[in-house]
């Protein structure tokens, strides 16, 4: 395997110095998986690690996974195959635009393929059918699925666990954000007691993320978990990458205290959903809280136009 997938290094622990959290008398820390890799960011680093092992175990070239034009998880596949000296092609949903985002362009200047789909088409990005007419185009692949989410991504991110380096028995809470919830589930297998109460802030609208990490824990052996974890689902603003005034106006103001940058689609949700927890008086005095800071920084680059004009408008 490449050195790559065998960091020395440790992620950054940080104790985030913000009055309000003073006012509030808790303590917070922020694994900060946002700097551990700067071009493989955050989460994504652990839930392709095994699955890049097993691509080359089975004797793969190519590897093959799915995305839309902003994907966190293809910008970070494009590099690690790159490093990893594999082929890789991305399944973009909807038509290629005239100019490609950053994201895309930085997956393309990296060597990946890019095989645009229609939105119907790439709704079925599950089916067995559509994949083998995928890999018949394309060459044969080992498959990924969108967000890099399998049971070898749990896999990788239960060591996300071994960056807290023990901090994690005295901390009442840590929140993490929730895409598919599968970095979740592998934190969760990762905990072992006395752990904290495991809090996914979902990014997305929908009531479906317990159940899906149930059914991905159950894959990965674990039926009745020891620790205790929940999916928050008040805090999406209106759906996935989408961003509201008081988002927009919490990122930068929160920045501005703490020198912690945040982006609007996980990182800046799951700040969010804390501080109003915080205000609601629904998180106990003195609490010593973890948060993990799961990067996807690069996906800024196609926001930030639009969060500008959300911070004119006064909040
Ligand atoms: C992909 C991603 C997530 C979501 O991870 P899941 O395992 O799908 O829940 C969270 N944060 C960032 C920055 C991501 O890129």
């Amino acid at each position: 395997m490449s050195p790559l997938f065998n960091p020395t290094a440790r992620a950054e622990l940080q104790l985030l110095h913000d009055p309000l959290l003073r006012d509030y008398g808790v303590r917070l820390r922020v694994l900060r998986l946002d700097s551990f890799f700067p071009q493989l960011s955050g989460n994504k680093y652990f839930k392709l690690k095994y699955n890049l092992q097993q691509a080359r175990q089975l004797g793969y070239r190519q590897l093959l996974s799915f995305g839309g034009a902003y994907s966190n998880h293809l910008h970070a596949l494009a590099w690690a195959a790159r490093e990893c000296d594999f082929d890789a092609v991305a399944v973009v949903r909807g038509e290629r635009a005239a100019q490609l985002s950053p994201t895309l362009q930085d997956a393309l200047d990296w060597g990946m393929r890019l095989h645009f789909v229609s939105r119907s088409d790439y709704r079925r990005r599950a089916e067995a059918d559509f994949l083998s007419d995928l890999q018949s185009r394309l060459g044969p692949a080992f498959v990924i699925p969108e967000g890099g989410s399998n049971l070898l991504a749990l896999r990788g991110c239960a060591e996300i666990i071994a960056h807290l380096q023990g901090a994690e028995a005295g901390c009442q809470q840590l929140f993490l954000p929730c895409g598919t919830g599968a970095t979740l589930a592998g934190v969760v297998s990762g905990l072992s007691s006395p752990a904290p109460k495991v809090v996914g802030v979902s990014v997305l609208k929908g009531d479906f993320l317990s159940k899906d990490v149930s059914r991905l824990l159950a894959q990965a052996g674990i039926v009745r978990s020891a620790v205790d974890w929940r999916i928050e689902q008040r805090f999406h603003h209106g759906g996935y990458a989408r961003c509201s005034r008081e988002l927009a106006h919490f990122i930068r103001d929160f920045s501005s205290r703490t020198g912690l940058a945040l982006e609007p689609v996980y990182s800046g949700k799951m700040f969010y959903a804390i501080y109003q927890m915080l205000a609601a008086g629904e998180i106990a005095l003195g609490s010593e809280l973890l948060a993990i800071h799961t990067g996807g920084m690069q996906g800024l680059r196609g926001m930030q136009e639009k969060m500008d004009k959300l911070l004119l408008t006064s909040g």
